[in-house]
């Protein structure tokens, strides 16, 4: 069965109640034929206004985080119940601002990935390698490593989404070429394969993110094995729309 697209948003640390439910309030129509699944990710504080804006509409709303224990004395963070009692399906996990600004680590990674499954929450587990990395051939290593210990004890890995980012390409302008971008998610759906079997790897939707916008989304999601985009910037405007809407 082919694999439905799946157009997601990181809004990072921006937006407020009013700005979010405006922005919302102007895509519902836009996004109303889309054909793909549509998220928005925002910040923690924003779900509950922001559920109740998207409601009726295309748009599911996911977070940005959540903590590996069910509960307890762990202040300042946010369980996976919490977020389903909002309704919240989606979970992005080890973005790249988390692993280098707030200590994401591939085994932190891992135990929260654990956690939103057994919750019924859709991980969008995040993987990609710095220029350095890149330019040093270092790429494969680094996805494998990030694969293999991120995903380590999944027992359905269908249940997911990945989102391949180079680190390079996140808000910075530079987007992976098409070729790159499908060569590199190429490799990532065969590691995949290796990792829990072939036709579960190729149920497995993957996404490319890293200054993906409306004028190169066309070319990204034409690639075979790109199902969709993690779209930062261009989450924040009604240029979001004309992403879900690349097919058209
Ligand atoms: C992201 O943060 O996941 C991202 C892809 O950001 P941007 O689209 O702004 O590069």
């Amino acid at each position: 069965m082919a694999r439905k697209p799946f157009i997601a948003g990181n809004w990072k640390m921006n937006m407020t109640v009013e700005s979010g439910k405006q922005l919302i309030a102007e895509l519902k129509p836009l996004v109303k034929e889309a054909k793909c699944d549509v998220a928005l990710c925002v910040p923690a504080i924003l779900i509950p206004a922001m559920v109740k804006a998207a409601k009726g509409s295309k748009i599911k709303i996911g977070a940005q985080n959540v903590h590996f224990a069910e509960r307890g004395a762990y202040t300042g963070e946010i369980s996976a119940e919490m977020l389903k009692d909002y309704g919240v399906k989606y979970v992005i996990i080890g973005h790249s601002e988390r692993r280098q600004y707030f200590g994401e680590t591939d085994d932190t990674v891992n135990k929260r990935t654990l956690t939103a499954l057994a919750n019924g929450l859709t991980p969008i587990v995040c993987v990609g390698e710095t220029l350095s990395e890149r330019e040093g051939n270092q790429t494969e290593k680094v996805l494998d490593k990030q694969l293999t210990e991120g995903l380590n004890g999944v027992e359905d890995v269908t249940k997911l989404v990945i989102a391949y980012e180079p680190v390079w390409a996140i808000g910075t302008g530079k987007t992976a070429t098409d070729e790159q971008a499908q060569e590199t998610i190429k490799y990532i759906r065969k590691k995949l394969g290796k990792l829990f079997g072939v036709k579960n790897a190729n149920k497995v939707k993957i996404q490319y993110g890293g200054s993906m916008n409306a004028g190169n989304c066309k070319g990204l999601m034409a690639q075979p094995d790109i199902d969709g985009g993690l779209i930062g910037g261009a989450s924040l405007k009604t240029d979001f729309a004309t992403i879900v809407n690349f097919d058209k």
